[in-house]
């Protein structure tokens, strides 16, 4: 006997019985379940191009790209036939017994040409979580199979992302994160990160660049150079808030590593695929990274994969002295992922989205973002390729900040969502990485929205007499 499923549509149920079938069964990640029921979730039923439509019918312009992730924007026709296409003739099939498939094949060779010369070799994830965990592992086994096995510390930073396992939220530095099921894991440890405005406002950018970096240096020389194994950073810290470092900054730790010999890696799951006006971060940092992570933006979100790209310097010994590298995952490779991460880095190509980035819709993010400076709320403002950061403060002159308890990123991102933008808020730093493909107008849709809710996050904090 067959069972005849209603097509699941949004036309099905009401906006409420989503809700509520919602609430009943769906743990969402990073969120207080208790305040979700009483709001309800937004339900999200469709998108084309920069644009979102819930259940209600709103439209609404995602300026943080899904999650950092839908590079080359919705409804690509291009994605969605690569994927089908390869479901149709081997949807899947493993990497584990000597075999290989074309997808995962094409893929591997694509991104040795779009990533830095130093790169040939990939592993493949699912997740930059996942990615991250083969980097923890994957840098110690190098230096245990070089006969260096005490190698184990590795240095990650404050406010930095690099996922939600066990070994990625290890790697990160968010105290909530470490609060919550024993973390950090052991031999990994954080120094500050290098955010000026928080951190470093008594000197200039370029100054605290060097101090923030040379802060690596002081800890490797207390843990001991022969005890520390590999540095890892975002080239932009991004679910931190968009911190990008000053420009002396990645030069100084590409410095500090190379004179200790430490591994560096460069974690891009946003910064790479054309976020910051060059294939990958590192490029726009100018620094030269033996582990790359990537994921998110490699097949612009349309489905889960991720991996780590490896440098020709680590794969030689691991494949001439490592011998078997007992890690992988059911889905390292897999084929339907791979066509559809293919598919996009082609179309990242033809659509000439990198330098779309950097010479035209990144500058114009810049500018725009730099004219919102004069807003009354506004103390910093900070854009790399298209990503951009506002930093909301009580007392412009001063640079004071609100009391974190009134929640005012909170407050603004409430009146984005109800006019029409996706901008999330990281504590009081109101945050975008909108699609690479936007044109010049879309920009100044955006930048026309941003401000107007900011005017009424500024008349709302006025009527509640918080200013
Ligand atoms: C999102 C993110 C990750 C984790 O990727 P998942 O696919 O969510 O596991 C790691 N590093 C950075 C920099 C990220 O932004």
């Amino acid at each position: 006997m067959s069972t005849v499923h209603a097509p699941v549509n949004a036309a099905a149920r009401s906006t409420r019985q989503w809700q509520e079938a919602d609430s009943a069964h769906f743990m969402h990640p990073f969120t207080d379940h208790a305040g979700l029921a009483r709001k309800g979730a937004r339900i999200i039923t469709r998108a084309e191009n920069i644009y979102l439509w819930d259940s209600e019918g709103h439209k609404i312009l995602d300026a943080m790209s899904g999650l950092w992730c839908v590079n080359v924007g919705y409804g690509q026709q291009a994605l969605v036939d690569a994927a089908s296409r390869q479901m149709k003739e081997l949807p899947f099939y493993n990497a584990f017994f000597q075999t290989s498939t074309p997808p995962a094949i094409q893929l591997a060779e694509l991104l040795a040409e779009v990533t830095p010369p130093q790169f040939s070799k990939v592993f493949f994830t699912s997740s930059g979580s996942e990615g991250n965990d083969t980097v923890v592992r994957m840098v110690r086994h190098y230096w245990a199979s070089l006969g260096q096995p005490e190698r184990q510390v590795i240095i990650g930073r404050k406010n930095g992302y690099h996922g939600s396992t066990m070994a990625g939220a290890s790697l990160g530095g968010m105290s909530g994160m470490h609060a919550q099921g024993g973390l950090p894991i052991p031999g990994i440890v954080h120094i500050e990160q290098p955010h000026w405005f928080e951190l470093g406002r008594e000197q200039s950018r370029e100054d605290f660049g060097l101090t923030a970096a040379r802060w690596l240096e002081a800890r490797i020389l207390e843990i001991g150079p022969e005890k520390v194994a590999a540095f890892i950073g975002e080239p932009v810290q991004g679910a931190g808030g968009v911190i990008v470092p000053p420009s002396t900054y990645w030069p100084e730790i590409q410095r500090i590593c190379d004179r200790y010999g430490i591994l560096l890696v460069s974690d891009e799951v946003i910064c790479g695929f054309g976020r910051t006006g060059q294939w990958f971060g590192c490029e726009t940092m100018g620094t030269k990274p033996d582990l790359m992570t990537f994921a998110k933006g490699v097949t612009s979100g349309y489905i889960p994969l991720g991996g780590v790209m490896v440098s020709d310097k680590v794969a030689r010994v691991l494949i001439e002295q490592g011998g078997e590298f007992n890690h992988g995952f059911t889905y390292s490779g897999h084929p339907t992922a791979c066509a559809v991460a293919v598919a996009n880095i082609r179309l990242i190509q033809q659509l000439n989205l990198v330098s779309h980035v950097r010479q035209n819709i990144g500058p114009l993010l810049a500018e725009g973002f730099a004219s919102l400076a004069d807003h009354p709320l506004v103390g910093e403002t900070q854009t790399c390729g298209m990503m951009g950061a506002l930093q909301l403060v009580k007392d412009k002159a001063g640079g004071q900040a609100f009391d974190p308890a009134l929640e005012v990123g909170m407050l603004c991102r409430a009146h984005c969502f109800g006019n029409g933008l996706i901008m999330r808020a990281v504590g009081d730093r109101m945050i975008v990485a909108p699609p690479l493909v936007m044109t010049r107008d879309q920009v100044d849709e955006m930048l026309a929205l941003i401000r107007r809710c900011l005017d009424l996050t500024l008349a709302e904090l006025q009527a509640k007499g918080w200013l």
